[in-house]
């Protein structure tokens, strides 16, 4: 199969052997697989389980059971080793690994004609910008795509713009590109390029497409674009907090994208979920202290997280990367994520950025610091993508109608500037808590 690729250019990245990635996924496997598996002879010699006992239930039916590889007690895969490398790919090479293994952390998104390449910032050398070019990838890319994209992708249909507004693929990518271009303007903080973008999509939100496309529908974003930067000409930063209501929304959605989901977690059952249940009543009412949803995390009072923490100059550069990636992959809308119109799927995509500092701040204040260092952001950053398209329950109804909501009461640019906003130098005289 002939595929067009798009890659992300603007990205790095290589293997450097964490092992990370095979401590936080549930690896499933198909029939061919499991019985690649096995016929790789496995033994207690080995360090692993033998036969079946190397694969687990984990979805389906008991009449259609999904399997996936087993894991060790602390939620890592039975074959990663102690020094964190891969048993199957020491023994037998890359290609003997499963599927979910080879593809992680690229996203393939088919987009139109063309396929579109983004990648998961759960990879700490994503988020480092660490390796090879994508150019330099690329060969190992197509492999890849051959093997996920499926036959007959360019019949896939193009996102939603709004809720109902539906354009074809040619004009849907239009609005993708001004997305694009309004998160690539040069010397703009990355908090107004995102508050700049929230503007104007606002603006398409209220629009009809039914009679403006191709050079018309350009110069329609060209104008609202234009808009933008009138209305927000420069980062004064908002002195506004954000409502009652919104930092409960916010708190119960930071929630969702702190919390760890390991096969080990997903395997503790109804204590599990009653603990998630417990977490997520504290987390509604933002008093006393954030309870610890991670073992990385200390519990701290809720009040000291919401004091000015900074934001590292550094991280200007990975949040532009990130989200240029996320926005040219299609990894925020559509089929790429929970089948969600472009607005919307921005308008969370927009949420990351203060939740991702919320969770920094709660790092920087386990570790007895009151301003942010870019490892913060970075870590915070690694810990938020895990989820970001991939848990289920950020497609619900429950967790749209949050982010909704926070959309409609226009607190996500308030979200942004105050998770940023700094009171002292960031990187000097940190108060203690
Ligand atoms: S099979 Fe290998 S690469 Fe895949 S999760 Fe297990 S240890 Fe990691």
């Amino acid at each position: 199969m002939a595929l067009s690729l798009t890659l992300p250019t603007i990205q790095n990245w290589s293997c450097h052997n964490c092992g990370g990635c095979c401590r936080q996924h549930a690896i499933e496997v198909t029939e061919e697989e499991w019985q690649r598996i096995l016929s790789q002879g496995w033994t207690e010699q080995d360090g692993t389980p033998t036969g079946n006992a190397l694969f687990e239930w984990h979805a389906g039916p008991p009449w259609a059971k999904r399997y996936r590889l087993a894991h060790q007690a602390d939620g890592a895969c039975v074959f990663l080793n102690e020094q964190g490398l891969c048993r199957i790919h020491a023994k037998f090479g890359e290609a003997a690994k499963p599927l979910p293994c080879r593809i992680y952390p690229y996203a393939f998104h088919p987009a139109g004609k063309k396929v579109t390449v983004s990648l998961r910032f759960s990879c700490p050398s994503v988020v480092a910008n660490r390796g090879r070019t994508m150019s330099q990838n690329a060969d190992e890319i197509k492999r890849l795509a051959r093997a996920v994209v499926p036959d007959g992708y360019e019949k896939m249909p193009p996102p939603l713009i709004s809720a109902r507004e539906r354009v074809d693929w040619p004009d849907a990518l239009r609005f993708v590109e001004a997305i694009d271009a309004s998160l690539a303007t040069p010397g703009v903080p990355i908090a107004l390029k995102l508050k700049r973008t929230l503007f104007w999509l606002n603006l398409v939100e209220q629009a009809r497409f039914e009679k403006l496309s191709g050079a018309r529908l350009t110069e329609f974003l060209d104008l609202v674009r234009q808009a933008a930067d009138d209305e927000l000409p420069n980062e004064t930063g908002s002195s506004a907090e954000p409502s009652a209501v919104a930092r409960v929304q916010f708190r119960l959605l930071v929630a969702q994208y702190a919390r760890k989901d390991t096969a080990a977690d997903l395997s503790a059952g109804w204590r599990g979920r009653w603990m998630l249940f417990r977490a997520a009543t504290r987390f509604a009412r933002g008093t006393g202290n954030v309870p610890s949803l991670q073992s990385i995390f200390r519990e701290v009072p809720f009040g000291s997280l919401e004091q000015p923490f900074g934001f590292p100059a550094e991280c200007e550069e990975l949040w532009t990367r990130y989200f240029r990636v996320k926005v040219q992959g299609l990894h925020f809308c559509g089929a790429a994520y929970y089948g969600i119109p472009i607005v919307e799927g921005f308008q969370s995509l927009a949420l990351i950025f203060p939740a991702t500092h919320w969770i920094a701040r709660w790092l920087a204040a386990s570790r007895d610091r009151t301003a942010l260092l870019p490892e913060d952001v970075a870590q915070g950053l690694a810990i938020a993508d895990h989820h970001h398209g991939y848990s289920p329950i950020f497609g619900t109804l429950g967790f749209r109608s949050r982010v909704r909501t926070l959309a409609q009461l226009g607190e996500i640019p308030k979200l942004i500037d105050w998770y940023t906003r700094a009171e002292v130098e960031p990187h000097t005289n940190p108060k203690r808590l």
